[in-house]
């Protein structure tokens, strides 16, 4: 098979444990699918980035071995997220949101999983809006506002290879969602879905807290004009001895810590394989092992 997978952390901070485990199921199932290995820096979000955090990444990969064939970083790619967005305006599928946090908060019902299902109010203030399409800064400047993507109404089907197949709505789990926050960043759902389709990626592999945001990601795809969806494998993510999910005290070691306090590679490797149980003891594993012991449970 010929595809391509990526790993796509956010710089707004050191990469830590759970970062790790991503990116050994990453090269874990380009190496059983024979995919090439994209590394995508998310940084849309400019006010959370920091530098330092993008060149940990580059260091941190360099450090375990990880090697990739490809790279792209979402700064560098403003027109693309700007051409994107048109294509949603001109099909009438993105309005302004001037809620704020707080009216959110007040006005929506919460899903299942405690997320606000956000009910439309400002879809009825969109025609002004189409008005001063033009002049959209300018509206801006009057009144600070999201733009949210207009999803439709519809149970969005799909297979996670790992999990089984999903019918969701995402127009019950979240509603119309920001695609640019009201600093004007865009946000994460929205660049992850241009990346994706501009960047020909066929396979997505990543952990499972961020499953709840595929089925959305698949109806913005489409409106995107994607053709077809990737494949979805969403991973477990490292437990403590309860089963419950690492806190973020638990998480707070970035892996570059553990390197300045004299952590060999392998350590981390095998402790994160174990932590995850994928190996009964922390015993050391080079890459490697640790991308073979992982190849064979997917
Ligand atoms: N940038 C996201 C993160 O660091 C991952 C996005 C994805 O894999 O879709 O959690
Ligand atoms: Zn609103």
């Amino acid at each position: 098979m010929s595809g391509k997978i990526r790993f796509a952390p956010s710089p707004t901070g050191f990469l830590h444990e759970g970062h790790l485990l991503s990116a050994l199921y990453v090269w874990a199932a380009a190496k059983k699918w024979g995919l090439k290995i994209h590394l995508r820096i998310e940084d849309h979000d400019q006010s959370r980035m920091r530098p330092a955090y993008v060149e940990g990444i580059y260091e941190d990969l360099a450090w375990f071995g990880f090697h990739y064939d490809s790279e792209s970083i979402q700064s560098k790619r403003w027109p693309l997220y700007e051409q994107a967005i048109s294509k949603l305006e001109a099909q009438g599928l993105v309005y302004p949101c001037y809620c704020s946090r707080k009216q959110l908060e007040a006005e929506n019902p919460k899903s299942e999983t405690g997320e606000i299902v956000y009910q439309g109010k400002c879809l009825t203030r969109r025609e002004t809006w189409f008005d001063r399409l033009t002049n959209r800064e300018g509206r801006r400047e009057i009144e600070p506002h999201n733009l949210r993507f207009i999803v439709p109404d519809k149970v969005i089907q799909w297979h996670d290879l790992r999990l089984g197949d999903f019918a969701e709505n995402p127009k019950l789990q979240c509603g119309d969602f920001p695609i640019r926050d009201r600093e004007g960043q865009w946000t994460y759902q929205f660049a992850v879905c241009v990346d994706d389709i501009d960047e020909g990626i066929t396979h997505i592999v990543r952990g499972e807290d961020i499953r709840s945001s595929t089925a959305r990601q698949i109806a913005l795809r489409e409106a995107l004009g994607a053709k077809e969806p990737p494949i979805y494998l969403h991973h477990a993510l490292i437990s403590d001895s309860t089963g419950k999910k690492l806190s973020k005290r638990e998480l707070a070691y970035s892996l570059r810590q553990e390197r300045e306090a004299g952590s060999s590679p392998e350590t981390l490797l095998g402790r994160v394989c174990f932590k995850a149980k994928l190996q009964e003891s922390p015993t050391p594993l080079s890459l490697d092992q640790a991308i073979s012991l992982i190849e064979s449970r997917i």
